[in-house]
């Protein structure tokens, strides 16, 4: 379970001071499937970075199964927007990079890579390098590195945020069949609310600037889940929810200029 209590963070250089996060109080279950979403500048990627030990909170503390999180660490996998693969490594070797750090038998480096690049679309692609590769086929590289470590928590920071939207309805739809096979626990940041509601059992959307949790729903949408959800009824019904939470944002920081 991950879980932030109390967490502040203020950044600060010289004497100018942005308040980004107050009082963050969430948590994620094993194996569940959380969404972040959130207007523009709210804190959703400094939150992550918190999860991820990449930045410290100013107040407050985040764990990850009862173990409070002070630095980066393999049991966390982390997938950006901008894509973060080694140039200098093919596909195979850029998923095997993290098994082979860990020291792990090459055999069971091979197999894992295998499975991966298996459940990612990958495998004819194993010798390519990144630049060869479409934005959308990185994006499935770093999705099978990230699990080839076999992480607690996947951190997914906007991964599909720079694919078209064609791509990016693939990608979300191969990520819900990977999720269905592997139950891992996810924290998805997104600012687009029907990638929230398909991909998620938890959506958290956090106010302005300094961001809060301004309200948690639970999506109870059965899974199996494809696209074709997005035209429901009870899809419409909590996309309309959501947006009126982010819309009232909107409007009251609208009002302070
Ligand atoms: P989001 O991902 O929701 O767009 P961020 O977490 O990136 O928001 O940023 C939240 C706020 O914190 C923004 O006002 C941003 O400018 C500020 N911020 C983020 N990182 C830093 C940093 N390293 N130094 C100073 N300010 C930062
Ligand atoms: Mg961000």
């Amino acid at each position: 379970m991950l879980l932030f209590e109390g967490v502040y963070k203020t950044f600060s250089s010289g004497d100018k001071r942005v308040e980004a996060l107050e009082d963050i109080n969430m948590q994620v279950e094993q194996s569940e499937f959380a969404v972040i979403v959130g207007p523009s500048g709210c804190g959703k990627s400094t939150l992550l970075q918190i999860a991820a030990g990449l930045e410290h909170p100013t107040a407050g503390k985040a764990y990850l199964n009862d173990t409070e999180i002070t630095g980066p660490g393999a049991d966390r996998g982390m997938v950006f927007q901008a894509y973060t693969l080694f140039p200098w490594l093919n596909v195979a070797d850029n998923v095997a990079f993290g098994p082979r750090q860990k020291k792990m038998p090459e055999q069971e480096v091979q197999e894992r890579v295998n499975r991966y690049l298996e459940v990612t679309g990958l495998l004819k692609f194993a010798k390519l390098y990144p630049k060869a590769l479409s934005g959308g086929m990185k994006q499935r590289v770093a999705i099978a590195r990230a699990l080839a470590n076999d992480p607690e928590v996947l951190l997914m920071d906007e991964p599909f945020g720079a694919l078209d939207a064609q791509t990016r309805v693939v990608m979300q739809e191969l990520l819900l069949q990977i999720w269905e096979t592997d139950h891992k626990t996810v924290l998805f940041i997104t600012h687009d609310i029907d990638e929230a509601i398909l991909l998620a059992d938890t959506v958290h959307v956090m106010s302005r600037q300094p961001g809060s949790i301004k309200k948690t729903l639970s999506i109870p949408l059965a899974r199996p889940r494809d696209h074709s959800l997005t035209l429901r009824p009870e899809f419409i019904g909590l996309k309309k929810e959501i947006l009126e939470l982010i819309w009232e944002e909107s409007k009251a920081a609208a009002q302070e200029f």
